[in-house]
């Protein structure tokens, strides 16, 4: 149950964020991935249906809350509430279960940016990692070929050090250690953790916006330009297929403009394949003077208190 109190208190700091705690009359843009029946240590950032649904009852009354692209093409209001918006990235199934009763029953619009290999497999890598993880629960750890990095650690921890092991990896390189992975566990196939091109549509239909993600969920900076290119447009083609209309918002895989995409040739890229903005996931907000292809967002639900400070300050434009 939501204190009244809170709601009120939103309810005045929203009426007074833009003169007093806003003055430059900054916007700001959430970014998900899962909205989850029960907290999960592998998913340790993300809410769960009642965590999510009174982050919205609060933010609601704090913020205008609209669309991506009105953000992006407004920027900020002049008086009011400070604009908002809420996006979701990877494409998970709950976006459509979980997510999505909470937007309807708040009236409010979202933005899914969807990696469309997993809409076609129905899982993507990193979940991939935690299903054999769990396969080879009490089996040895050799089989991961990381030496003796993941003794004594849980199981959760293991994923997070596998994950990040293979993060940074071509994508062939990486779908080569996890099918070997497969073979030895005997694993045949996954359960679907993402969204189907059913659920896309009705997403789209119902007014949400669907935005590009890449097909296999690439980091731009790790592979060649060719191949980038091929999965930007692969990923659009797929999408505008399923929703029968043209996309415009991309959002960057991993998304650290320093590390994860090269700001001289990638912006241009997506341009080129018609997409108007693009977002990362630097902690920031949004100002007139911010780039349409490097638009800044933040996780706004950190269960790790030195990430959730951290975040913090880079928001506030203490640190980079
Ligand atoms: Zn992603």
């Amino acid at each position: 149950m939501l204190d009244m109190s809170l709601l009120f208190l939103s309810s005045l700091i929203g009426k007074a964020a833009t003169f007093k705690f806003n003055p430059s009359g900054r916007s700001g843009v959430l970014y998900f991935h899962r909205v989850l029946d029960k907290p999960s240590d592998n998913y340790p950032d993300d809410p769960t249906i009642d965590e999510f649904d009174e982050l919205l009852s609060v933010l609601k009354n704090t913020f205008t809350i609209v669309s991506l692209k009105e953000l992006a093409s407004t920027r900020q209001v002049s008086r009011g509430k400070p604009l908002l918006g809420i996006s979701f990235d990877d494409g998970y199934r709950d976006n459509f279960t979980n997510a999505l009763p909470v937007l309807i029953k708040h009236g409010l619009k979202a933005t899914f940016f969807i990696a469309s290999q997993g809409t076609e497999e129905g899982i993507l890598w990193q979940d991939k990692i935690i299903e054999c993880v769990r396969a080879n629960a009490g089996g040895s750890d050799a089989l991961y070929g990381v030496g003796g990095a993941l003794d004594g650690l849980s199981e959760s921890a293991k994923c997070r050090y596998l994950m990040e092991y293979l993060k940074r990896m071509k994508v062939f390189s990486r779908n080569a250690i996890i099918k070997d992975w497969e073979k030895t566990l005997g694993i045949s196939s996954y359960p679907r953790l993402m969204l189907t091109r059913e659920e896309i549509k009705v997403l789209s239909n119902e007014g949400h916006d669907i935005g590009g993600h890449t097909h296999n969920h690439v980091i731009l900076s790790v592979e060649s330009q060719q191949d980038v290119k091929n999965e930007i447009t692969r990923n659009k083609d797929i999408l505008e297929e399923i929703i029968g209309r043209k996309l415009d918002l991309f959002c960057y895989p991993n998304g650290h403009p320093s590390f994860d995409l090269d700001a001289d040739i990638h912006p241009e890229m997506l341009r080129e394949a018609g997409y108007s903005y693009a977002f990362t996931t630097l902690d920031g907000g949004i100002g007139k003077d911010s780039d349409d292809m490097l638009l800044s967002r933040f996780l706004p639900h950190r269960r790790n208190s030195h990430l959730r400070a951290w975040s913090s300050a880079k928001i506030m434009g203490e640190v980079a």
